[in-house]
């Protein structure tokens, strides 16, 4: 009997070790999964990188700003957690293909049937039929981002010199309605700043020199990433840098990411 249980506990423990092992090993690589998805005549492939430590998932949803893939790749190496990643090498906004012609609407104004609709008549697209694609397409998306309560998402972004800046989200500015509180450091590139939703991560962002802006408690419905996290209760940042800036953009986050950590907003495991 006692030769039986000790037989079993060498069983569990190699299936302890070999376990352990695989985990280790899962750890070292960068897993990346692709989808292809349909968008009428036209094929939009979403990267899923991975790797196990952070429980975090970082979005770049504007296929031409490349600084962003980049380094978000770069991070979930360093860290872990999840980037997502929409390609379809159309530029910023996506493409709904039908007989050949092309109809477009900003990824990142889909989260919401209001903020499509009004994204797709931006583009002079705004039909039913192209609409109905489109919102396939988004829930698709949607599916596969998975957000739930509690989840921690980066969006990242990057942006042409001085079209979009943090000066755009004063009071009576373009986000200027979208905005509570915004802080600008006149020593930072303006191009480089923070969007974020609480409270707390504002102070701390702008006491550490950033410039950032934090979203108002009921702002105008475009069909954000970062409303869409908001109503499921996760947490979304936005970090928006000017293209090529890749030092800044990384050293933006791993700013934040020191904050999420020390504050304990986001979980590690290794
Ligand atoms: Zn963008």
């Amino acid at each position: 009997m006692s030769y039986l249980l000790i037989r079993i506990k060498d069983v569990v423990c190699l299936v302890c070790l070999l376990s352990l092992a695989t985990d280790v090993g899962f750890m070292q690589s960068l897993s990346k999964t692709t989808h292809t998805l349909n968008l009428g005549e036209e094929k939009v492939w979403v990267d899923i990188y991975e790797r196990t430590g952070a429980d975090i998932t970082l979005l770049n949803l504007h296929d031409n700003e490349n600084t962003s893939a980049e380094t978000g790749r770069a991070f979930v190496e360093r860290h872990g957690g999840r980037l997502i990643e929409l390609r379809h090498g159309r530029g910023r906004e996506v493409v709904v293909r039908l007989d050949g012609v092309l109809h477009r609407f900003d990824p990142n104004r889909m989260f919401s049937d209001v903020g499509l609709r009004k994204s797709l008549e931006y583009f002079h697209n705004n039909t039913d039929e192209i609409f109905v694609i489109a919102a396939a397409f988004r829930d698709r998306v949607i599916e596969l981002f998975a957000v739930q309560e509690g989840m921690v998402v980066i969006a990242l972004h990057n942006n042409t010199p001085d079209k979009l800046t943090i000066k755009d989200f004063r009071p009576g500015e373009w986000y200027g309605e979208d905005t509570r509180e915004v802080s600008i450091n006149p020593q930072q590139d303006t191009d480089n700043f923070f969007v974020v939703t609480q409270v707390e991560l504002f102070n701390a962002l702008s006491s550490s020199g950033y410039n950032v802006a934090l979203r108002a408690k009921s702002p105008p419905d475009r069909g954000m990433l970062i409303d869409y996290c908001q109503r499921l209760g996760a947490l979304c940042i936005t970090v928006e840098a000017e293209h090529g800036h890749r030092v800044e953009q990384k050293e933006m986050l791993e700013a934040l990411w020191k904050i999420l950590t020390e504050k304990g907003i986001v979980t590690t495991y290794d």
